[in-house]
């Protein structure tokens, strides 16, 4: 790493400790920033990195709530406003027991560069709880969420920070959350959160956005190298919403997705995900990926292991931070891969970035390859902004268009810094500029 960045590093680990996740992904930014700063020697004078690892505003709260039971139970709650420089604060909010500040921390900062690279006027933000929805019943998980937005409430808005979901909070989460908003504001801001149900405020494909958006990244990595994902033998990890929409996705360009998990096993499908079947299990009955096999038939379930034993020749990380490491980043690549695309935020570990790089593997890491969630969201905005709705056509083609300008962007910027087909170097330096110019141009703040 550049000795210069090397100084800054350091210092924001030691301001930072015991925050392994936003170390990780502090650390892997900074590493592709050196040649940029050889340019660019104003972005060092105004602090510009010492400024973007501090996040403007950090808040942490208690989230009092009672189960069906009577009994009180107690979260944390966060929300990290990371930065503002192009837009209101806009990223996810995570319910999943393993949230802390580190997750969140390392989440935002991730956003801050996905969001520049979709071209969309968003900053970067990120929160949730330590809440664990599985398991919880309807009434409870609309009692937390009502507790939690008594709290978040005072400090979001359309032009101040615009949460939508992530782990543990879809469609369902995002309704109780924009009730208790309403209720608590007396106002109808359809844009303070996204993912919104279709029939109030949301858009169509944002659902689907994440995963489609994931596939149309890796397709056009596959495009350079004269392949598709036509024929293709693909394995997915999760079976959340963004594998689930993966595996339609890629099996809609002729694809075959022999595998996916959840966080207790793995089903190996020769014949192809039944992602109609798999929907059902998952998003209607919110079961368990051995139920799906027991009604498929004809499949293996596998208890336990890791789902990237499975060979493949696209993977696609779709479950959760530092899922796949180097060794299995070494089988996979012993099994004839030829593309990763990141569905999940920081899926690959530093050790399986590098083996695949070093492997000629083409890597899309997940700021570039699984933005396009966060463009639907940003998509959302305007159709709020604009009290319109789109229809499903028009808005897929524009989720097609950010992933295709995203793709465009990083190679162009990895060609332009001497690093041709290095998606990581590509995504980094390029949402980082976007965000300096502005941080500049808008003074010390
Ligand atoms: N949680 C998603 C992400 O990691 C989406 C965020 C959003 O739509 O604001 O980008």
């Amino acid at each position: 790493m550049d000795a210069r960045l090397e100084a800054i590093r350091d210092t924001v680990l030691a301001r930072n400790p015991g925050e392994a996740e936003f170390h990780q992904a502090v650390v892997e930014v900074f590493e592709s920033l050196g040649p940029v700063h050889d340019r660019h020697p104003e972005f060092l004078e105004a602090a510009i990195l010492e400024r973007l690892c501090e996040p403007e505003r950090q808040i942490i709260f208690r989230v009092p709530w009672t189960d069906d039971a009577g009994r009180v139970q107690i979260n944390r709650g966060f929300r990290v406003e990371f930065n503002s420089a192009l837009g209101p604060y806009k990223g996810g909010l995570r319910f999943h027991p393993s949230v802390y500040l580190g997750i969140v921390k390392f989440l935002g900062f991730e956003q801050i560069f996905k969001n520049a690279l979709t071209g969309m006027p968003i900053g970067g933000g990120k929160g949730g709880s330590d809440f664990d929805p599985r398991g919880r019943s309807d009434a409870e998980v609309m009692r937390f969420c009502q507790s939690f937005m008594t709290e978040l409430y005072r400090h979001i808005g359309e032009y101040t920070d615009v949460p939508a979901g992530d782990i543990g909070v879809g469609g369902r989460e995002i309704g109780y959350l924009f009730g208790q908003y309403k209720r608590i504001t007396n106002r109808y801001e359809s844009g303070v959160l996204t993912g919104k149900g279709i029939s109030w405020g949301g858009s169509l494909v944002r659902p689907e956005a994440t995963g489609f958006g994931t596939v149309i990244f890796t397709q056009e990595m596959l495009k350079t190298r004269g392949s598709s994902f036509d024929g293709q033998r693909v394995v997915v990890s999760g079976s959340g919403n963004v594998a689930i929409n993966a595996i339609a996705k890629a099996q809609s360009l002729g694809a075959t997705v022999v595998a996916c998990s959840d966080s207790s096993g793995y089903v190996v499908d020769e014949a192809g995900i039944d992602v109609a079947l798999l929907r059902e299990v998952k998003e209607v009955e919110r079961g368990r990926l051995k139920d799906y096999a027991e009604r498929r038939g004809g499949v293996s379930y596998v208890d336990g292991g890791s789902v990237w034993d499975v060979d493949a020749t696209v993977a696609l990380p779709c479950a959760t931070q530092n899922e796949l490491d180097g060794d299995a980043a070494a089988r996979l690549v012993r099994g004839g891969l030829l593309a990763v695309g990141e569905g999940a935020n920081m899926p690959s570990t530093r050790d399986a970035v590098a083996v695949f790089q070093d492997a000629g593997v083409l890597f899309g890491p997940g700021k570039a390859a699984n933005a396009g969630g966060v463009a639907t969201s940003a998509l959302e905005m305007q159709q709020n902004a604009s009290r319109d709705s789109w229809s499903f056509e028009h808005t897929e083609e524009r989720l097609t268009e950010i992933m295709v300008g995203i793709h465009h962007r990083c190679a162009s910027t990895a060609d332009e810094y001497g690093q041709p087909g290095n998606y990581v170097l590509g995504a980094n330096i390029g949402g980082f500029v976007k965000v300096a110019d502005a941080m500049l141009a808008q003074g010390l703040i």
